[in-house]
């Protein structure tokens, strides 16, 4: 086990006197990196504290990773982390924390739909003693109603399936504390919902509130087909809800089934039996596809076993800057 946990730690990266650190996931970001470090950098250096900003270049296939690393040489303060591939955010974010080595970690997008302004606040919060301090979207621009509409049930729906108190409207734009940071990487989870395993960590957690911008430019990197897996992985780590609906519908199916078979024994004594068999091909149809769907929601949890089960690393990284 401590094997693999080592895989993701860095023995060297731990420096004492560094107070904050920045995680960025970058995936073809060309259009925003720019803007979002000197927006990043100005409120970092409003604080008058040491900081780093690692930025996690998730196999980007623009022209991010230059950028990244000509920043990355121009100002000591930026590092750089380069994936071999395409990892997904949530691990981008992983790997950033891997890396991290100041007192207290922020993690934000880097599209600019979280201001770093925001950061701010959640330092103040992190000084009153608060070891969690995410922040709440109050309102999103920009979005379009169907984003918002999917968001908006899926983390209300992921509330009630799960009792780890996951709070609603909460993305991965957060500060935590080092002590949060050390309990995160002793957690190996590979299909990860970064900020649902923050709550399942406990800590004094609180929240600041922010209206979530425009992006600043590009567009989002998050298509459907991620959101769905997306969903898919916080489902399935935090709950076993869907596994049960297999023992509800073949509770209410049975009991369907069995008064229905009363019904024709009823027809059959009485010498009316129904005729056809209409009703009997119906009834296996609605059988068959229920019981498909129930194997694939089986088939979702057995498939994130076998991903464990494997026991690949998280992350492959082919480039380190300024570590
Ligand atoms: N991102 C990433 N890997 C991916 C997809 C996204 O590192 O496979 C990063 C992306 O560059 C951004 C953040 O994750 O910094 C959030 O993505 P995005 O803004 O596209 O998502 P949205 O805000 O639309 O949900
Ligand atoms: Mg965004």
């Amino acid at each position: 086990m401590e094997k693999k946990l080592n895989q993701r730690r860095d023995p060297i990266v731990y420096s004492q006197e560094l107070q904050y650190s920045v995680v960025v996931p970058l995936y073809n970001e060309e259009l925003v990196i720019h803007e979002t470090y000197k927006r990043l950098k100005s409120v970092m250096d409003s604080t008058g504290e040491s900081y780093e900003i690692i930025f996690v270049n998730d196999g980007s296939r623009d022209k991010t990773l230059e950028i990244a690393r000509s920043l990355c040489r121009e100002d000591k303060s930026i590092k750089l982390l380069g994936f071999s591939r395409n990892f997904g955010h949530q691990v981008a974010i992983t790997a950033g924390m891997d890396y991290a080595g100041g007192k207290a970690v922020i993690v934000i997008d880097a599209d600019l739909q979280d201001p770093p302004e925001v950061i701010l606040k959640m330092i103040e919060k992190w000084k009153e003693g608060y070891e969690v301090v995410y922040g709440r979207r109050i309102k999103r621009m920009g979005e379009t109603f169907l984003k918002k509409a999917t968001a908006a049930v899926f983390y209300r729906v992921l509330k009630s399936m799960t009792s780890v108190d996951i709070p609603v409207d909460t993305g991965d734009f957060r500060l935590i504390d080092r002590k949060v940071c050390d309990a995160l990487k002793s957690i190996p989870e590979r299909n990860r919902y970064v900020r649902g395993l923050i709550s399942w960590l406990g800590f004094k957690q609180t929240g600041v509130e922010f209206v979530r911008e425009e992006r600043f430019a590009g567009e989002t990197k998050y298509p459907l087909k991620k959101m769905v897996k997306f969903a898919a992985d916080a489902i399935t780590s935090f709950s076993y809800k869907p596994l049960k609906i297999a023992t509800y519908a073949g509770t209410v199916l049975s009991l369907s089934s069995f008064a229905y078979l009363l019904f024709l024994l009823e027809k059959l004594f009485t010498r009316r039996p129904v005729a056809g068999w209409a009703p009997a091909v119906t009834l296996c149809l609605l059988c068959n596809g229920l019981l498909f769907i129930l194997l694939g929601i089986i088939g979702e949890y057995v498939g994130r076993i076998y991903d464990e089960a494997k026991g690949r690393p998280l992350y492959i990284i082919d480039e380190k800057e300024g570590f």
